[in-house]
């Protein structure tokens, strides 16, 4: 399985980071979990497109994870001449979200619809609202979810995926809490949204100082994949975004407390597991 970092940014714009975004591919399964700014671009620079999409999988609303939903939507049912379903699977109020996105695109898909005889409807969306604790699988890849923590933003959720006995743990924006530690139990894999809180604390910017309460900082990621026995830790989400001079800071953080292999990610970082 490769995990493909299409994005790792977060709501702070970054010409090198697109919005946060995790695509694995799994065989020829692909499965996109979030779908940040860029995304689309970031999938293309990753050898794979929405028409390519066994589904997609939604930690929670917020803005950055989904803003460019709608761009893999109407590019999945553009490139598929409107014959194939997008399966989208996220916690409760997903669907809501789809429909309105859906609802925003009338203009454009009307447009389509009267330009194109290929086109004879609008995307086909398929949502599949999730519970913590639900199981499923997308073609060979088993997946099971958790409730994250991610106050006051509710419900959220994070993902494990099993394929062919590789193991990859996506957990979106969220402090350390019981459903993670089930979810990276001895993955190969934990990719965790991080902050360093930090250097947060020192930008003097009250909204800024708001993100504190609701995301792990480098530390919890790492003391979280140290007790859960995670083979692997993958940094994304990096808030401030570092240049590259200052990863071996945020992995040399990290490694005090986890023995584990650390990447702290770029845009197209792919990890193999
Ligand atoms: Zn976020
Ligand atoms: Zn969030």
């Amino acid at each position: 399985m490769d995990i493909v970092l299409t994005g790792t940014g977060s709501p702070i714009p970054d010409a090198n980071r697109a919005g946060p975004s995790t695509l694995i591919k799994a065989g020829d399964t692909h499965i996109l979990v979030d779908a940040g700014r860029g995304v689309v671009m970031r999938m293309a620079g990753a050898g794979s497109l929405p028409p390519l999409l066994a589904g997609v999988l939604i930690t929670h609303l917020h803005s950055d994870h989904v803003c460019a939903l709608n761009d893999v939507m109407t590019t999945h049912w553009v490139m598929t001449q409107g014959s194939a379903t997008l399966r989208v699977y996220g916690p409760g109020g997903t669907a809501t979200f789809v429909e309105r996105q859906l609802h925003a695109l009338e203009a454009d898909v009307g447009y389509r619809i009267a330009h194109h005889d290929e086109l004879t409807e609008g995307p086909r969306v398929e949502v599949t609202e999730l519970e913590p604790g639900d199981s499923f699988s997308i073609g060979d890849v088993d997946i099971t979810t958790a409730a994250t923590e991610h106050s006051p933003v509710r419900p959220t959720i994070g993902f494990r995926l099993t394929h062919e006995g590789s193991t990859a743990a996506l957990v979106g924006d969220t402090l350390p809490c019981d459903g993670v530690d089930e979810l990276a139990r001895n993955a190969d894999a934990y990719v965790q949204t991080v902050i360093r809180p930090d250097i947060v604390r020192a930008i003097p910017n009250e909204m800024l100082q708001d993100i504190l309460d609701y995301h792990s900082g480098v530390v919890d990621a790492a003391e979280t994949a140290e007790r859960v026995g995670a083979r692997r830790l993958v940094l994304t989400h990096l808030v401030p975004p570092p240049t590259p001079e200052q990863y071996p800071e945020w992995e040399a953080m990290a490694a005090e407390h986890y023995d584990g292999e650390i990447v702290v990610g770029d845009d197209l970082t792919t990890i193999t597991i």
